[in-house]
């Protein structure tokens, strides 16, 4: 099969042939249909995540039919659709497993990092990791929900009942958080990258009553922030848009270091929390809540032997919405 593969950190991805993977007892074997390109992909690739399997197809927004099964795998037939996340398998007995926290899990194996990924025509995922597709989407659009959509999902969630929500970098995440949190009767301030207009338009576009750059303080305090731009800097910027007993969430699985801030930005009860992963139950909710709520996605295609390219397009901060490759 054509995949594409990182061989080593900071060095663009390869195109490959190889072998189709043989599925185990519990996994599925997946012709991939879509792919989605994630933040994470490009921080696997410049080394900011430790120990990646290397060589690897990076790739954890998947959406692909399922062609052959192993012995023990009982929840799809052959040709059901399904979506593989980044949660690739937990070892249900650790103490996190076992409290509802299976995101925390202490021997966690993640799609795409530690697991080959579908930046290929092909591949194996554990069918117990595997979710039904909502026939309302396309393959292509449905490919950002695997996580946009799902660890979006959760950074919301961690915000509470926060009316005045601000989001810190308007991308694939929060394109999808915005049209949830709208149809919540949430109210919504985007923050881009200083004079990124074409972002701010985006943002209203999706109903965000106010956009700006994200140097510059909202109209009114923030009930929650969500930082989902991989940058430090957003954090002390963020607490000081946050009213008391506000909450900050960081959604992000990297980000560049926080600079020191004064203690009196995060004194007055506010909250400063970070996001990590998904469960499995994140999952079912936001599968389910995403074609009640009218979630569109936007996308834009690359074929998989441009995956280079979408990421490189991902960093540029050109896209707007999300890069999907198609084998
Ligand atoms: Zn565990
Ligand atoms: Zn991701």
């Amino acid at each position: 099969m054509h995949a594409q593969i990182l061989t080593a950190a900071r060095r663009p991805l390869a195109a490959a042939e190889l072998p189709a993977p043989r599925p185990g007892p519990q996994q599925l074997l997946i012709a991939v249909r879509a792919c989605a390109v994630c933040r994470t992909d490009l921080h696997v690739v410049d080394g900011e995540l430790a120990d990646p399997k290397l060589p690897l197809v990076l790739g954890h927004e998947i959406i692909g039919t399922v062609v052959e099964k192993g012995a023990a795998a009982d929840r799809f037939a052959i040709g059901d659709r399904v979506g593989v996340p980044w949660l690739g398998w937990t070892c249900g007995v650790c103490d996190y497993c076992r409290s509802g926290q299976e995101n925390l899990c202490d021997r966690a194996r993640f799609t795409g990092y530690q697991i080959d990924g579908g930046y290929a025509e092909l591949t194996v995922a554990d069918q117990r990791f595997c979710f039904t597709i909502d026939s309302h989407y396309g393959d292509v659009e449905a490919a950002p929900l695997m996580c946009a959509g799902l660890i979006g999902y959760r950074t919301l969630r961690m915000a509470g009942d926060a009316q005045r929500l601000g989001i810190y970098g308007f991308g694939a995440a929060a394109h999808i958080v915005a049209q949830v949190a709208r149809h919540q009767g949430r109210r919504l301030f985007a923050f881009t990258r200083p004079g990124d207009a074409a972002a701010q338009e985006f943002a209203r576009s999706l109903g965000a009553e106010w956009a700006g750059d994200s140097t510059t303080p909202p109209p009114e305090p923030l009930d929650a922030a969500l930082i989902f731009a991989p940058v430090g800097s957003l954090v002390p910027a963020a607490l000081a848009a946050t009213k008391k007993g506000g909450t900050v969430v960081c959604g992000g699985i990297h980000m560049s270091d926080i600079p020191s801030f004064p203690y009196r930005i995060l004194w007055e009860e506010r909250v400063l929390r970070s996001v990590a992963n998904l469960t499995r139950r994140d999952a079912e909710e936001f599968l389910a809540l995403a074609p009640e709520a009218g979630v569109r996605t936007e996308t834009t295609t690359y074929p998989l032997d441009r995956a280079n390219e979408a990421l490189g397009d991902l960093r540029s901060g050109a896209l707007k919405g999300a890069a999907v490759l198609v084998p």
